[in-house]
This record gives C-alpha cells, structure tokens and sequence, in this order.
C-alpha cells in the first residue's frame, strides 16, 4: 500500500496533508509513505524530518507512481497523478458543489475522489472531520486579525491615565468557527454577543458567558438543524433578522461573520447601509468571503474600507496557521483510513455509511448522491 502526498499547488495553500507523525503511524499499519519534496515548507515541516520519520522524499512524477492513496489538503489536478495506480483513492477537500469539473475529470481518470468536505455529522467520524478542525483554527484567527486591524484595545483597563473601554465583539453564525471566536474574544477580554438561526446555538452561546441576540417573532431552525447544518431562510425571518442586526450592530466595534449554508452561496448578513451605521474604525472579519461573503463589498485577501469601517477576510483563513491545521488535517485523515484499516487485506475497506457519503468518483462515473441533480 503506498499512499503518496504533493506539495499543494493552489495559491495561498500552505498546509499539507501529512505530517511526520501521521506518516510513522500509517508505516505502523504497514504503508509506504511518500511525500514530494517542499511539501511541507509551507507548515514549517523539512524533507530532512520526513526522512527521520521514514519518508520517501523526492520529485512528484517518482512519489506519485504506483500510488494507491493519494493524500492532498485541495484535490490535485488529475494530469498531477499520472502514474499512480487504475481507481487510486485520493482523499482530499474537493470542494464538489463548486467544482463539478474537477469531480468529472477524476471520474474520467478513473481515480476514486473522496471527498473530506462530505464526511458524515455522526459521533464516530468526529475525529475524521476536516470541516471542524480546520473551522475552529480559522475563527480563532479571525477575532486575533480583527484586534490587530482595530486601532483599540479589546480588554477594558483601568490606567492612571483613564480607562479604556472594553470592545463589543458580535459573532454571526454560531458553529464550529463561531464557538471557538466567542471563545477567543471572550479570553482576550471583550464583551461577546452572539446570534445563530439554529436555537440549540443559544445555550452553546450563553455556556461561553457571551450574550445570545435572536430573532424572536419569527421561528429559527429548532434545535440543531439537519445534520448540525443549516438552510436558506424565508424572506419573513430574513427580514427580522436584519431588522435585529441593523439595531444591534450599530452599538458593535467588531463583528466576525460566520455562517454557511451547504451547497449554496453563503447567506447575506450585512448590507452596506447596515455598515454604514457603525461606528468608524470597527472591523468586520467575514469569514465566508471565499464562499461569496456574509457581508456586502467584502473582498477576499483584502482590507477594504467603507464608511470608515475595515473589512477584512482571507480566501483561506486555516492556511494562516498552516503548521496548526496541517496537524490537525493530517490527523483526520489518519484517523479516517485507519479506522477503516483491515490488516488481513492490508488496506482501508470503507463502509458504506462513511463510503458512500465521501465517494465522489468510481468506475470512471460520479456516483455521490448529493451531486445527482
Ligand atoms: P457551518 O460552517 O455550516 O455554518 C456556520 C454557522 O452559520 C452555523 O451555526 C449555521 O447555523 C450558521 N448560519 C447559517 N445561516 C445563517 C444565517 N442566515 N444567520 C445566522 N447564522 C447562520 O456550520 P459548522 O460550524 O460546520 O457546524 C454546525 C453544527 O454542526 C455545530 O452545531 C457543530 O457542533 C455540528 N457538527 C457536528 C459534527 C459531528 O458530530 N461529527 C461535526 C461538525 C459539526
């Protein structure tokens, strides 16, 4: 079994998909692990420590050839996998509803994709998804650039000179990013508030000592939604919603957006009227900007600044901490194929509950239900 990782190739993308502590344990299970060389610079990870934990270092074409897995942070183009085995499996974040080309073309080499982004919301798969691990790292560094770009301190302090003014920080979007932002603002001494359209978010929001803000004459998701996941709203509550938002968010010196709908254009939060009544020098981090913006005019990889207000909001928020989320990615795809490790056979068997959902590709056709239709 020799499970192969490239260098990533899209622009920004620091992480990788395998670290040496990753590579030991799938040479535990018996594998051969390959890496290209440089794979891990941007992570702060040398071939010299790939090669202590037993790595065949080298040129892609050689690290790629007979490959039976292929591990990869953002799916490698298929022309990069020339070589690797007839139906090799490459694990990776495919981005599929955006990316229906790049999932025909891997039908088309014959490889079978799967897909992390598509890993099932149940209890055993926890430690296998990406989604959360690389969302948590991503909305702590969300509030950390949002202080760094606000020109005031977040903490309240009490000087001989005066005292300075605690930062109200609001959190829009209450998931896994959003937790762990209420937590980072929380610590760094702001006054948190927080608001969700899924109600189980607001004793998750009120457990963090930050204030839930609800939309309360119309009906939210109940509970947790459908699989820990939200969908579109109506117009009534969208309208409610910014009729709260708009009274909230002028009081507001940062708010981090977070919220994201499968499949669909990342819902609108924040209109430009709405930014235009806070006050200047506030910060907004959006942190869907890449998957088309809570907030009007943000641009990825940019600060723009309107009505004296800064927003600002990365294309790839986890590669900003790539060393972090490389760990951390690595190890949910360990803890995937490993869990599905057959010593017997000396590969991963998936399930079908797991298997099917992943599987974007096999036999040369597409074959994942949420892509049909
Ligand atoms: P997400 O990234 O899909 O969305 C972020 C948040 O935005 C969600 O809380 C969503 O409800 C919210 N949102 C969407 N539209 C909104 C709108 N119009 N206004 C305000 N908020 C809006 O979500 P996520 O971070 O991936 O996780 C969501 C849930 O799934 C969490 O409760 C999490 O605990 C759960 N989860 C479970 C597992 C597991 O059991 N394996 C894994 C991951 C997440």
């Amino acid at each position: 079994m020799r499970i192969a990782v490239l260098k990533e190739r899209a622009s920004g993308e620091n992480r990788v998909a395998l670290t040496p502590e990753t590579a030991k344990k799938f040479a535990a299970l018996g594998a051969t692990v390959a890496v290209e060389e440089g794979a891990g610079s941007g992570a702060s990870v040398t071939d010299e420590a790939y090669r202590e934990a037993g790595v065949e270092v080298g040129p892609a074409a050689q690290i790629v050839k007979d490959a039976d897995i292929v591990l990869g942070v953002q799916a490698p183009d298929p022309s990069a996998l020339a070589g690797a085995k007839p139906g090799a499996w490459v694990a990776a974040t495919f981005d599929p509803f955006r990316n229906g080309e790049l999932v025909e073309a891997y039908a088309k080499a014959g490889f079978e994709a799967l897909s992390m982004e598509f890993m099932p919301r149940i209890t055993r798969a926890q430690s296998m998804d990406v989604l959360s691990s690389q969302s948590n790292l991503a909305g702590y560094k969300a509030v950390l650039v949002a202080a760094n770009t606000y020109g005031r301190a977040f903490p309240m302090m009490m000087t001989a000179a005066g005292t300075v003014q605690a930062a109200k920080v609001f959190v829009m979007g209450v998931g896994v990013a959003g937790l762990q932002a209420i937590a980072t603002a929380k610590r760094l001494g702001a006054q948190v508030s927080a608001t969700d359209v899924r109600s189980a978010t607001k004793e998750q929001i009120q457990s963090l000592g930050a204030k839930p803000v609800f939309v309360e004459n119309v009906a939210g998701i109940e509970g947790e939604g459908s699989g820990g996941y939200a969908t579109e709203m109506s117009e009534e509550y969208r309208t409610a919603q910014a009729e709260l938002v708009s009274s909230h968010i002028a009081k507001q010196d940062i708010v981090i957006t977070t919220a994201l709908i499968p499949g669909k254009p990342a819902p609108r939060l924040i209109s430009d009227a709405q930014i235009a009544s806070m006050k200047p020098g506030s910060v907004i981090f959006d942190l869907a900007v890449a998957q088309g913006g809570n907030v009007e005019g943000s641009k990825p990889d940019e600060a723009v600044v309107k009505h004296g207000v800064t927003i600002v909001g990365f294309s790839n928020t986890a590669g900003h901490l790539a060393a972090d989320a490389s760990a951390l990615f690595a190890r949910n795809l360990y803890n995937f194929l490993s869990a599905f490790w057959d010593k017997e056979v000396g590969k991963p068997v998936l399930d079908e509950e797991i298997g099917d959902a992943v599987r974007l590709t096999q036999g040369g056709k597409v074959v994942n239900d949420r892509l049909a239709g």
